[in-house]
């Protein structure tokens, strides 16, 4: 049956939201469909899910107008967690409510200067690497203080917030300093007079402890869909 998982996930991203001083609400579950139909999305979405994250424009530019056509109603916010190409940047603000892969200035100031031509102001997280053997991508932590002083003056980007992918360990545990550190850069951030909350952070395997550690978007595809046929 699917979703059969979802009423549990609920349930411990709630426990560890209250673990770390917070309310249930203050924790955003992005359904993450990369290899998920659109009929299955449908599902999700009759089920009361409304935050889908997607990783490649060539499968969003498909499925994203098909589900909005399943459920014209439905207010479903789309978040872009994959790479993206500065080329394929235009697509991205088009059709992304939010992306939080941004992992340079080049790939930002073309998210500006297409958001400002359609008017759009875009919502962005920025991406940042932690480490040497995780995600390729990322904004180097010593770069961030001078990304950010520069980001946030551009005029149609909003920028809410940081993400991270840290390396995959089966012991979650092993990825709760990654968290720690990431929230350590926002507060930091916040500090210098960024306003920015938003931590994404946390995957099938791990949301819970990146929760503890200060997740506010949990990133989770697997645990929701199960396993991903490719
Ligand atoms: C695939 C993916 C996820 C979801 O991973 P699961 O382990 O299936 O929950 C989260 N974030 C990013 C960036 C991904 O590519």
């Amino acid at each position: 049956m699917p979703f059969e998982n979802i009423k549990d996930i609920y349930k411990r991203m709630a426990h560890a939201a209250m673990r770390s001083g917070r309310e249930p609400q203050d924790v955003k579950l992005i359904a993450v469909t990369k290899e998920v139909g659109s009929e299955l999305i449908h599902q999700a979405v009759h089920i009361g899910l409304r935050e889908f994250g997607e990783s490649r424009i060539q499968a969003a530019r498909e499925k994203i107008p098909e589900v909005r056509s399943l459920d014209p109603r439905a207010r479903i916010v789309w978040h872009l967690i994959g790479h993206l190409q500065t080329n394929k940047a235009k697509a991205a603000v088009k059709l992304f409510d939010i992306i939080h892969s941004v992992d340079s200035l080049e790939l930002a100031r073309s998210l500006n200067r297409h958001a400002g031509e359609v008017g759009k102001r875009q919502r962005i997280l920025l991406q940042v690497k932690l480490s040497d053997e995780e995600s390729k991508y990322g904004i180097l932590k010593n770069k961030i203080r001078s990304v950010l002083a520069e980001v946030f003056g551009m005029q149609n980007l909003r920028v809410e917030g940081l993400m991270t992918i840290p390396p995959f360990f089966e012991d979650p545990e092993k990825a709760r300093p990654y968290f720690r550190e990431l929230r350590e850069v926002r507060d930091e951030a916040v500090s210098a007079g960024h306003d920015m909350k938003e931590l994404s952070m946390g995957m099938s395997n791990d949301f819970t402890v990146a929760i503890e550690e200060g997740a506010t978007m949990v990133r989770i595809g697997t645990a929701i869909f199960g396993e991903r046929r490719k």
